[in-house]
């Protein structure tokens, strides 16, 4: 099988494994794991924040942080297909009580004088504004980079009216990669990071959430409140480690696949797609004369594997478990399909 649904479904590296074996451990609610203080502190400086906090997924970093920096009753400023509205079951709205406040953005990246016209004035009939949230990659726009003089634009309005940014930079490191960008310098116009391990970057499990100190002490009692406090969590967080050490640089080629792909699928008939929206390791076309579900179906009797992103999309994801001659098997396998 070629697996493109996701990125998430990387297996460990055998380096991984080694350091899972010999991972040295204690009890992480009371501090006393070792690895997992390695993973936080180290984080924090590759992400260049003061703190970070080891968390179980990315949909419990989102949560911790919009719980950490909001209250209840409040409006948080989102992009309309992002992750944290689109695909965490309204948590935010759960948990927090927070109203959402989706914004259409181009292909994800919201235009700062949008941001800038939904942040509300002070009237006792509205909401209060409490947070901007980006995502960077963003997964619904199909990998795209959100380019960091939208961000500094966006953080610059938040910084004048006294609000947070929280990054759902659950791909910042593709970003980073595909752009040139340092993830540094993406983070500086973020109050707040959440970036996971699991995907491209191959661990089993596991999240950080970075920000300043005094945010991330009280994200640790957030966590502990959802029953995110893990005890001998240096098992998974030393694969997080020989994340960071290894895996960042390689994600080039998880995005040379993807352009090879979208080259291979460029000016077929009977896809809506453009190869030019292809930058990072997502792909997603959109058949125009067979259902999703129709088409998802043949790739499987052709031993691919795609995720349907609804309403009428398919998405192709590269990562480490796919090779270069998978790629051009799928290429054939869909020019197949469309003309049969
Ligand atoms: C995958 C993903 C998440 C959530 O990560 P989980 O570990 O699956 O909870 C959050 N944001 C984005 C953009 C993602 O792609």
């Amino acid at each position: 099988m070629i697996d493109l649904r996701s990125d998430t479904i990387t297996r460990p590296t055998e380096e991984m494994r080694k350091a899972m074996y010999e991972a040295e451990v204690g009890d992480d609610v009371y501090g006393e794991d070792p690895t997992v203080n390695s993973l936080e502190e180290e984080s924090a400086q590759v992400l260049g924040k003061e703190a970070a906090i080891y968390v179980s997924s990315g949909t419990m970093g989102n949560q911790v942080a919009i719980l950490t920096h909001t209250s209840p009753g409040t409006e948080v400023i989102m992009e309309a297909n992002s992750h944290i509205y689109y695909y965490e079951a309204a948590a935010a709205s759960v948990f927090a009580g927070i109203q959402p406040r989706p914004l259409p953005g181009d292909k994800g990246i919201l235009s700062p004088e949008l941001v800038a016209s939904a942040i509300r004035p002070d009237d006792i009939h509205l909401p209060p504004t409490s947070l901007i949230c980006l995502e960077n990659t963003h997964n619904r726009g199909g990998g795209r980079v959100v380019p960091l003089e939208i961000m500094k634009k966006i953080f610059s309005i938040a910084s004048q009216n006294n609000l947070p940014v929280h990054l759902d930079g659950a791909r910042i490191f593709n970003a980073s990669v595909a752009s040139g960008v340092a993830v540094k310098e993406y983070t500086a116009c973020t109050t707040s990071i959440q970036c996971c391990f699991s995907k491209g970057l191959g661990a089993p499990v596991g999240s950080i959430l970075a920000g300043p100190e005094i945010f991330i002490d009280e994200a640790r009692r957030w966590r502990k409140r959802l029953g995110g406090g893990m005890r001998q969590a240096g098992v998974i967080a030393s694969a997080c480690l020989v994340a960071l050490k290894t895996m960042i640089e390689r994600l080039a080629d998880d995005h040379a696949n993807a352009r090879l792909l979208a080259e291979g699928l460029s000016g077929l008939k009977g896809l809506d797609f453009n190869p030019d929206d292809v930058e990072t390791n997502i792909v997603i076309i959109k058949p125009l004369h067979i259902s999703p579900m129709l088409f998802n179906e043949e790739l499987r009797k052709r031993n691919i594997l795609a995720s349907i992103m609804e309403p009428d999309m398919i998405r192709l994801t590269t990562s480490k478990e796919v090779s270069r001659s998978d790629i051009e098997t799928t290429i054939m396998a869909i020019r197949d399909i469309l003309s049969g």
